[in-house]
């Protein structure tokens, strides 16, 4: 079965350091400033029918009875406040939650036990490696001409333009 024909499939999203930024403890009724990449992810999600859910251990069964009300309300007005709307509260994990957004989390592969690795590239950097291999097959088209014969006078030229392309040159 699919995680989208999970019935009632909802998305777990963790507060602290997830959808609101974390500097340290400030006190139950102290929620961070929000983190736009992830109220806009979750404003898509809710456009599109989700069911979004605040995935907190601010409310966890070891706190009292007031700490637990306080977070309810901070994280109630907070949501209001960024997302312009309620979302669910909980702590707890079921069968439904189908992804849980978290910056504590360390994805594994299913049935494996090995994570799953991401590399992160800045954007700037990804414009950079797709320009340099660009760069790097041109040479190579540049290259394989020499080598059907079809540039054989031009040959200094074509080391030129590989070399210039190997150092990253335009
Ligand atoms: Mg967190």
């Amino acid at each position: 079965m699919s995680k989208d024909h999970i019935e009632n499939a909802w998305i777990g999203v963790d507060l602290d350091g997830t959808l609101a930024e974390y500097h340290g403890w400030k006190g139950m009724d102290h929620i961070g400033a929000p983190i736009p990449a992830m109220v806009d992810r979750i404003k898509g999600w809710l456009a599109e029918g989700k069911d979004v859910r605040i995935f907190t251990a601010r409310i966890c069964p070891q706190q009292s009875e007031a700490d637990t009300d306080t977070a309810l309300r901070a994280i109630t007005h907070w949501c209001f406040a960024n997302i312009g709307q309620q979302l669910p509260i909980t702590c707890v994990k079921d069968w439904s939650m189908v992804e849980l957004w978290d910056d504590r989390c360390i994805q594994v592969e299913a049935n494996t036990g090995e994570p799953v690795r991401r590399v992160k590239v800045k954007c700037s950097e990804y414009l950079d490696l797709i320009e340099e291999r660009e760069r790097l097959r041109a040479a190579l088209r540049r290259a394989r001409l020499y080598v059907d014969g079809t540039l054989g006078p031009e040959r200094p030229i074509a080391v030129a333009e590989i070399d210039r392309a190997m150092e990253g040159k335009k």
